[in-house]
């Protein structure tokens, strides 16, 4: 009773669209927007409150079947792309092909790759909004995880003339579910090389005390002040990204968000147009 919005109101609560369902019956529910503002004298003496409701049935209904069919339809897409992925690899091992179809499949490869990818976070976004992400932690060497992320995305860097600079110490140990946390990792510093030119430098840190603290940082392009509150959901792409056709699909930052809460931690964004980018993110130790 104390959730529901008169009470919370009656309490001195002011708030906004506060979503709720009413009843029991799945069929028969309604689904309420609440908004409520306190009422004062001018003594400033509260003398009540206002509510307004609105009724959303309807559109939390068609939002969760956004939700399914988004979720089934790039679960769907997933299995005959990866088997696409299995005979694209059988035939580049081949050694009796004629140069030209070797570099052909390396493009098919390489834009499959691209799809599974694209599909994968898609689906990714779909769970983590449905609140089914589900974590499989273990005891993880954090050290040697952000290192081999790091490696992975220095011929990137190296193209781009980007400096990587890692300071992982030795052996720094967490339970985290070890391949989410790899694309924790990936995404961020893949971000910082891409939103880097030549001759910037982009700094990871990790340090494991009372929880786990890993820090990307860059000295590249910055985020202006009015996007850093959207870096963070589902497809945002900043206005320059989007002029400069730099490839992204905005849902990059939102995985790493969505990851980051499931393991009860947080990702903060300190940037500036011009000086770069710092995104840190914080993990309880479990
Ligand atoms: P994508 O990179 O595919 O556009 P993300 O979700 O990873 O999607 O990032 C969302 C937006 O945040 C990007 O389009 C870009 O404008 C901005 N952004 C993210 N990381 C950085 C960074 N390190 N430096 C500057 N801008 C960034």
């Amino acid at each position: 009773t104390e959730d529901m919005p008169a009470s919370r109101a009656a309490n001195g609560e002011e708030f906004d669209d506060y979503t709720y369902w009413a009843g029991d019956d799945p069929q028969a529910r309604a689904a309420f927007s609440a908004s409520a503002r306190q009422v004062r004298a001018p003594s400033g003496e509260r003398m009540g409150a206002v509510l307004a409701y609105q009724e959303i049935t309807d559109l939390m209904r068609a939002m969760r079947v956004k939700d399914e069919f988004v979720s089934s339809v790039s679960h769907e897409l997933r299995t005959p792309l990866t088997t696409v992925l299995g005979y694209l690899e059988l035939l580049t091992d081949r050694d009796d092909l004629p140069p030209d179809a070797a570099a052909q499949l390396q493009v098919a490869q390489r834009n499959a790759r691209r799809l599974l990818a694209l599909v994968s976070d898609v689906l990714h976004v779909a769970r983590a909004g449905a609140g089914h992400l589900v974590l499989r932690p273990t005891q993880t060497d954090l050290s040697s995880l952000v290192r081999e992320a790091v490696d992975t995305s220095r011929p990137m860097a190296e193209r781009s003339g980007v400096a990587l600079h890692v300071d992982v110490g030795h052996r720094q140990c967490a339970t985290v579910d070890d391949q989410r946390l790899r694309q924790v990792v990936d995404n961020l510093v893949s971000n910082a090389i891409k939103y880097s030119s030549d001759g910037d430098e982009v700094t990871i840190t990790l340090r494991v005390g009372d929880s786990v603290e890993l820090e990307v940082s860059d000295s590249g392009a910055g985020i202006p002040a009015a996007e850093i509150p959207h870096v963070f959901d589902p497809f945002f792409r900043g206005a320059q990204a989007r002029d400069d056709q730099i490839s992204g699909t905005g849902l990059g930052l939102s995985v790493v968000d969505s990851i980051v809460a499931a393991h009860g931690g947080e990702v903060t964004l300190q940037s500036e147009v011009g000086r770069g980018s710092a995104f840190r993110v914080t993990l309880p130790l479990g």
